[in-house]
C-alpha cells in the first residue's frame, strides 16, 4: 500500500474510530485507486479522497415507538448522505440489529462507486436503524416505520435523496414508509423506490438485482471463455437478491446446489430451482430458520446445521446473504476445492484478507459494487418512470437491466487494463466508478 493511500486510511480511523467495516472498504477502494491518483496529481491538491471519504452529512435521530404490549421502544435511525456530485443520494435502508455507523457508512460509502457505474444520475447514501423488523407484528412495523419517516422526511425528496430497501426493508416496510412520507408533505412522489406495482413501483424492481448479478457472472465467465450454461453454483441467503439469482441461473441453464440461512446451509444436488424457487419466496423476509423445513420439504436436499456453503465445491459462488460471510478460513476451502469465479451479491462479503487470498490463488472476482449495480440501476430507472408518469413494461425493464450490466462490466474490464491489473474487475469497478465521481467534482468546485 502507498504512502498517499495509507494517509488517507488514518484520517478515516481517526475520525470514524470503533467502525472497522468503513475502514474496510475505504482500504480496499483505495488501494486500487493507487496508480489513478499518481496519474492525475490535481485529484490529490484538490483534496478528493479526504472529501470522499467524508460524507457530506450524515444524521442520526431517536425513533420512538410503542409495541403491542404499550411497552414504549427506542432505536436509532440514520441516513449518511455521501456524495451528490452525481446527483440525488441514492441508496437503501436497513433495518437490522446490527446496524450502527460503520455499517450504514460502509454501505454508503460503496454506493458511491457502484451508482456511479450505472451510468446514471444517482449520488451515494445509505441509511437505516437498529430495529429488526423479525418477529415483530405489521402493526409494530408500521408504528415503527411511521416514527422514522416522522423525522427522516424532512431530509429526503425525489430531488435530493431517494432511498430504497435493504437487509430488513421490503416492500412491506416501504409501504409504510412510504405512506408516512405522503402524509406528510402531502405530495404523491417518488421519493422512495422499491414501491409497490399500484402506487408507482417499477415492474421487475423486486427480481433486478439478482437478475443483474447473473447477468455480470455470465460476462465474467464469457471473457474467461466459459459458458453460465451448466455450471454448478453455490449461492448464500434466502432473500430478495438469493431468490432473484436462483431464478435467473435457473433460466440460463445453470444448476443452484446451496442456499443458507440463519440455521445452516442446504445441500441438494438435484437443484434448487422450480416450486423450490417458489418456496424460497415463500420464506424471504420471514427472519425464521429456513433450511429446517426446506430439508423436510424436499428430502433429497441435505441440511448442514450452523454451517456455511463454502466448503461445497461448485464452479461458481456467489454470496447473497451479509457483508464479511466469507472469511480467510472459506477462501482457503474454496481455493482447496479448485475455485475459479466468484461473484458477490450481498454488499462487501469478503473480508480484504479472503478477498486477496482468492485473487492470489487465481480466482476470478465479480466485486460486489458491479456485480449488484442492478437493484440500483432499476431503482434510477423507477426514478425516472416516477418522474415521466408513465409505467414502463416489464421486458423494457429487463432489457435495460441486461445493458446496464454488460457496460458495468465492459467498463471495469476496460479501467483495469488501462491502469495495468489486467482483467482485475476488482479493481476496475473502483477506478471506473471513481473517475466519473472525481470528474464531477473537479468541475463543481471545493463544496
Ligand atoms: N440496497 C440496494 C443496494 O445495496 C438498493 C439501493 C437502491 O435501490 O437505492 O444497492
Amino acid at each position: 500500500m502507498g504512502k498517499i493511500v495509507e494517509q488517507y486510511i488514518e484520517i478515516a480511523k481517526k475520525r470514524n474510530p470503533g467502525e472497522p467495516e468503513f475502514h474496510q472498504t475505504i482500504e480496499e477502494v483505495l488501494t486500487s485507486l493507487e496508480p489513478v491518483l499518481e496519474k492525475h496529481p490535481e485529484y490529490v491538491e484538490a483534496g478528493l479522497i479526504e472529501r470522499l471519504i467524508e460524507p457530506e452529512r450524515g444524521i442520526s435521530f431517536r425513533v420512538t415507538w410503542v409495541d403491542d404490549n404499550g411497552k414504549v421502544q427506542v432505536n436509532r435511525g440514520y441516513r449518511y448522505q455521501f456524495n451528490s456530485a452525481l446527483g440525488p443520494y441514492k441508496g437503501g435502508l436497513r433495518f437490522a440489529s446490527n446496524v450502527y455507523p460503520g455499517i450504514i457508512k460502509f454501505l454508503g460509502f460503496e454506493q458511491i462507486f457502484k451508482n456511479s457505474l450505472t451510468g446514471l444520475s444517482i449520488g451515494g447514501g445509505k441509511g437505516g436503524s437498529d430495529f429488526d423488523p423479525n418477529g415483530k407484528s405489521d402493526a409494530e412495523v408500521m408504528r415503527f416505520c411511521q416514527s422514522f419517516m416522522t423525522e427522516l422526511y424532512r431530509h429526503i425528496g425525489p430531488e435530493t435523496d431517494v432511498p430504497a430497501g435493504d437487509i430488513g426493508v421490503g416492500a412491506r416496510e416501504i409501504g409504510y414508509l412510504y405512506g408516512q412520507y405522503k402524509r406528510l408533505v402531502n405530495r404523491f412522489e417518488g421519493v422512495l423506490t422499491g414501491k409497490g406495482l399500484s402506487y408507482g413501483g417499477l415492474n421487475g424492481r423486486t427480481e433486478a438485482t439478482g437478475f443483474g448479478i447473473v447477468f455480470f457472472a455470465r460476462n465474467m465467465l464469457k471473457a474467461c471463455g466459459e459458458d453460465i450454461k451448466g455450471k454448478k453454483v453455490a449461492i448464500s441467503g434466502f432473500g430478495n437478491v438469493t431468490w432473484g439469482t436462483a431464478w435467473k441461473l435457473n433460466d440460463l441453464g445453470a444448476k443452484v446446489i446451496t442456499i443458507s440461512g440463519p440455521d445452516g446451509y442446504i445441500l441438494d444436488e438435484d437443484g434448487v430451482s422450480g416450486e423450490k424457487v417458489d418456496y424460497l419466496l415463500e420464506l424471504r423476509g420471514s427472519g425464521k430458520n429456513i433450511c429446517a423445513p426446506y430439508a423436510e420439504k424436499f428430502p433429497n436436499a441435505k441440511f448442514f446445521p450452523g454451517e456455511k456453503p463454502w466448503g461445497v465445491k461448485a464452479d461458481l459462488y456467489i454470496p447473497c446473504a451479509t457483508q464479511n460471510e466469507i472469511r480467510i478460513d472459506d477462501a482457503k476451502a474454496m481455493v482447496a476445492n479448485g475455485c475459479k469465479f466468484l461473484c458477490e451479491g450481498a454488499n462487501m462479503p469478503t473480508t480484504n484478507e479472503a478477498l486477496t487470498y482468492l485473487m492470489d490463488n487465481g480466482v476470478t472476482v465479480g466485486p460486489s459494487k458491479a456485480a449488484n449495480a442492478g437493484g440500483v440501476a432499476c431503482s434510477a430507472i423507477e426514478m425516472s418512470q416516477n418522474a415521466r408518469k408513465m409505467p414502463m413494461q416489464k421486458e423494457e425493464v429487463y432489457a435495460q437491466l441486461e445493458t446496464i450490466m454488460n457496460t458495468i462490466h465492459d467498463s471495469a474490464a476496460a479501467a483495469a487494463e488501462e491502469y495495468g491489473f489486467g482483467y482485475n474487475l476488482v479493481a476496475g469497478a473502483n477506478i471506473a466508478g471513481f473517475l466519473k465521481v472525481a470528474e464531477a467534482m473537479m468541475a463543481q468546485g471545493l463544496v
